[in-house]
């Protein structure tokens, strides 16, 4: 712990940590070799780990890179940050992330990082002048730069594997259920979830086995299933894997350096001994407007919390009640989290909501189907996780649009409530890291990790 917490002083200047307590942080390792020295250890006792500023935490500030949350603090940790506690884990503070997970680039960002007078996007640690990706950017710059040997992360479309592809670790978004929402400050409810973000598969599973679990009395949707150690069956052989490579996924968008890196590693499997079976998946391309009515929605009723009465951020002056409302929300939020609630109060309203938001449901169901008629040919699914590597920071060709259409490959996923993740494959013209995505069945994280291993 103390290692990590010098080596992330001396690399203030990316961005990644919001909020650090060296006293909390050492108090938790004194307790945890306390009890590795007593013989009542703990499964991950000693463990350093970051968590994402989206979970809450009673140790430490919870802002979700919100000038709304600015100071915050909880009087309650978010279920998964317990979890991790009970089992040992050392937290070393909270990271940046997208404004309310909202992003891919953590350029969304109203909080200023340590070493910082002002909010900044994260940098990417293997070029400073790229974004880390987002929103868990904050998470994989840190494990990525050696700030942190793990993170917490959350994917509502994308936020844990795009962010591990553009830094260049591992990271696995399991099926929506698995993990308790419990103090995740929310984004889009129905699509939300937490995962473990580490370089490589096998630090995930560690984590993972110790993430998951229903939690009925504060996540409704949080799913009972029995436990599962995911570390045990890693080092199972991958002969007759069948992989279905989804043509969708091979189109015109995507850049030659991460198709030519993807199909190397797919090799690489055939190697190992899987199949590669063609599958498709048509509504791929749809997957985009149907998550960007979605989530919106979602986070436009989410949000509707934050009305500067009963906590956060209130705007100083004001001439009523309506205009407080107005003035905090107009201030206390930025620019992409205002364009949201635009878009989902819009497609919620009486009038437009059989038009987009019921018929985006009735998509994102057929979705989820293309998916089960594609696992009857295939065990998993691969392919990549971002069109591009990652682009520089500020780059000024791109618009929110922009950003939203490279989302196309972690949507479909997200929509289905799939599992997900992402492993370092090679490098791309830039020299910045590719990825490469796999995907499960609902409940398969035990079959994506031990697919992961394999290939590190
Ligand atoms: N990039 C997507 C978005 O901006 C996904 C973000 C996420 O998964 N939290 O909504």
């Amino acid at each position: 712990a103390q290692h990590f917490l010098q080596r992330s002083q001396q690399h203030r200047h990316l961005g990644s940590f919001v909020a650090q307590d060296e006293a909390v942080t050492l108090t938790q390792a004194q307790a945890a070799d306390a009890r590795i020295a007593d013989g009542t250890a703990r499964p991950l006792d000693g463990l350093p780990l970051a968590h994402k500023d989206i979970f809450v935490t009673q140790d430490f500030p919870s802002t979700a890179a919100s000038k709304m949350l600015a100071g915050y603090r909880s009087p309650f940790n978010a279920t998964v940050v317990q979890k991790l506690a009970d089992a040992g884990v050392v937290t070393l503070g909270k990271v940046s992330c997208d404004e309310f997970a909202m992003g891919s680039a953590n350029e969304n960002t109203a909080i200023a990082p340590l070493g910082f007078d002002a909010p900044a996007p994260v940098r990417n640690p293997w070029n400073t002048a790229h974004v880390p990706g987002g929103s868990s950017g904050g998470s994989a710059a840190a494990i990525a730069a050696g700030l942190a040997p793990a993170a917490t992360g959350t994917d509502t479309g994308g936020s844990i594997r795009q962010p591990a592809a553009f830094c260049g670790i591992t990271g696995i978004k399991p099926t929506y259920g698995r993990v308790s929402r419990h103090g995740m400050i929310a984004f889009a409810s129905s699509l939300d979830q937490a995962g473990p973000m580490a370089r490589t598969a096998e630090d995930c599973a560690l984590l993972l086995t110790h993430m998951v679990g229903a939690d009925p009395d504060r996540d409704s949707t949080s799913l009972e299933r029995s436990a599962e150690d995911y570390s045990q069956n890693l080092n199972q052989g991958i002969e007759g894997l069948r992989i279905g490579i989804p043509k969708e996924f091979f189109g015109d968008g995507l850049a030659d350096d991460v198709r030519h890196n993807v199909e190397a590693a797919l090799k690489e499997y055939e190697k190992l001994g899987a199949t590669l079976v063609p599958i498709s998946l048509p509504l791929t391309e749809l997957s985009i407007p149907v998550y960007y009515i979605i989530a919106p929605a979602e986070a436009s009723s989410n949000l509707s919390r934050f009305d500067g009465v009963k906590f956060g951020f209130r705007a100083r002056e004001y001439a009523d009640l309506q205009d407080m409302y107005l003035k905090t929300r107009s201030e206390g939020f930025g620019e992409e989290v205002q364009r949201r609630i635009m878009i989902g109060t819009y497609v919620l309203s009486h009038g437009y909501y059989d038009a987009y938001y019921l018929k985006a449901l009735k998509l994102r169901r057929l979705i989820a189907n293309d998916f089960q008629n594609a696992f009857r040919e295939c065990d998993l699914i691969a392919g990549p996780v971002a069109p591009t590597t990652a682009w520089q920071i500020g780059d000024d060709q791109r618009d929110p649009l922009t950003n939203y259409l490279a989302d196309i490959f972690t949507l479909p996923a997200s929509l289905a409530g799939l599992p997900g993740m992402s492993l370092p494959a090679g490098f791309g013209a830039n020299g910045l890291p590719v990825g490469l995505q796999l995907i499960g069945n609902y409940f398969a994280e035990a079959r994506l990790l031990n697919a992961a291993h394999r290939f590190q």
